[in-house]
């Protein structure tokens, strides 16, 4: 079996699989106790908060450990529009956001916000300049991504975050993607919300965390008792947290090795496939991207049926996100980046991950022109 989808998600890392199972056992105290059992998992719910912080750039304090990405999107959202209502109703976005961010803002529209969605080019980038002309009197957010999950493109963040800052702005970033794989800095990047999620690198699904750095004025979205903070009730997932710090902590010594081994592996392939199929055509920018993503339109073919034969081989890949495969449409992040529709249709995102060798690359590269010429003669008749 061949597994090139860790943009979906990831196996548990056996060290974090190892730094998890006491809290499934011994560790079994809920943290607000005071006695021995709750103070025994305290103090490790509080190390993982380190370890969070350490590998994002912030304070220990401003971690806020969430059930997923998607919580987190939504708590940073939804919370600074009712936080910063009497201040202003403006939100400023990209058109090629998760859905988590995306329907999010759908939300807040249909509740009173204005959203302004800037378009992005060819590559998938956005235009600076049309961001400080969108930010206005009424805006009191920039939601923008780190790294995109279809393509893999790289917003330039640093330069997001000056800009808001300049402007007085608050800047959310929807890092799920990019943590563990690139640098990510919330002081150096001005970055004031930042969404992580576990089970993207190593860590189970079912935890992730939202960074609220200090003096950022947030609502909270589940009302309860006063655990983190009194910004997110309910008792905590200890053995998700856990795993998340250990993954955390994991990340942080071996993400520039692994990031070179997965950019070289990634290109092998991607130069590989259009060198047998020259009619293929990459979606994204050529240099500002993930080094584990490639997404690859092939002309005359629809992705689904390409996923299917790749799937009875063993091999897993996606088309578009998986939220959204399944459905016939074509992505909206390639239709947003002004990909033809028909070439959107036949699009494949290949993501690596620890698991993934030169052996899996191989092979995809021997099998793959069979099946598109296959499938591409089928589809003549
Ligand atoms: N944001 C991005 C960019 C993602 O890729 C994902 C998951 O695919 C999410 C948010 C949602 O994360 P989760 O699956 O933890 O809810």
């Amino acid at each position: 079996m061949i597994y090139l989808d860790y943009n979906a998600t990831t196996p548990v890392h056996p060290a974090v699989l190892e730094a998890l199972l006491p809290f499934y056992r011994e560790n079994f105290g809920n943290p607000s106790s005071v006695h021995w059992a709750g103070r025994m998992v305290k103090g490790a719910i509080e190390e993982a908060r380190e370890k969070v912080a350490a590998l994002v750039g912030c304070d220990p304090v401003e971690v806020v450990f969430t059930s997923c990405g998607s919580e987190a999107d939504n708590m940073a959202l939804k919370g600074v529009a009712a936080a910063l209502r009497g201040k202003g109703n403006h939100i400023v976005t990209t058109g090629v956001e998760h859905p988590a961010v995306l329907n999010a803002c759908h939300y807040l529209e249909n509740n009173g916000f204005e959203i302004t969605r800037l378009p992005v080019d060819r590559h998938g980038m956005i235009d600076l300049a049309e961001l400080e002309a969108a930010i206005g009197e009424r805006t009191i957010l920039v939601s923008a991504m780190f790294a995109n999950n279809e393509t893999g493109v790289l917003f330039p963040v640093r330069e997001i975050g000056a800009i808001a800052a300049g402007r007085g702005v608050y800047f959310h970033c929807d890092a799920v993607q990019a943590v563990a794989k690139v640098p990510v800095d919330c002081r150096e990047m001005h970055i004031n919300l930042l969404a992580l999620s576990g089970h993207k690198f190593g860590a189970p699904k079912g935890v992730g965390a939202l960074i609220v750095r200090k003096g950022v004025k947030l609502q909270p979205l589940i009302h309860g008792g006063s655990q983190e903070r009194n910004r997110r009730a309910g008792t905590e997932n200890v053995a998700g947290i856990v795993a998340l710090g250990k993954a955390c902590e994991l990340a942080l010594v071996e993400m520039a090795e692994e990031a070179a081994r997965l950019s070289a592996l990634r290109n092998r392939l991607e130069t590989g496939i259009r060198a047998l199929l020259p009619d293929v055509r990459l979606n994204g920018h050529p240099d500002r991207r993930l080094p584990n993503t490639a997404n690859l339109s092939f002309p005359l073919l629809e992705a689904d049926s390409l996923l299917l034969n790749l799937d009875l081989l063993g091999i897993a890949v996606s088309s578009g996100s998986a939220c959204s495969s399944g459905t016939l449409k074509a992505s909206a992040v390639l239709s947003a980046m002004g990909v033809e529709p028909a070439l959107a249709r036949g699009s494949v995102r290949f993501s690596l991950g620890r698991g993934s060798t030169a052996g899996d690359v191989e092979y995809v590269l021997e099998v793959l022109p069979g099946i598109v010429e296959r499938l591409r003669k089928s589809s003549e008749k």
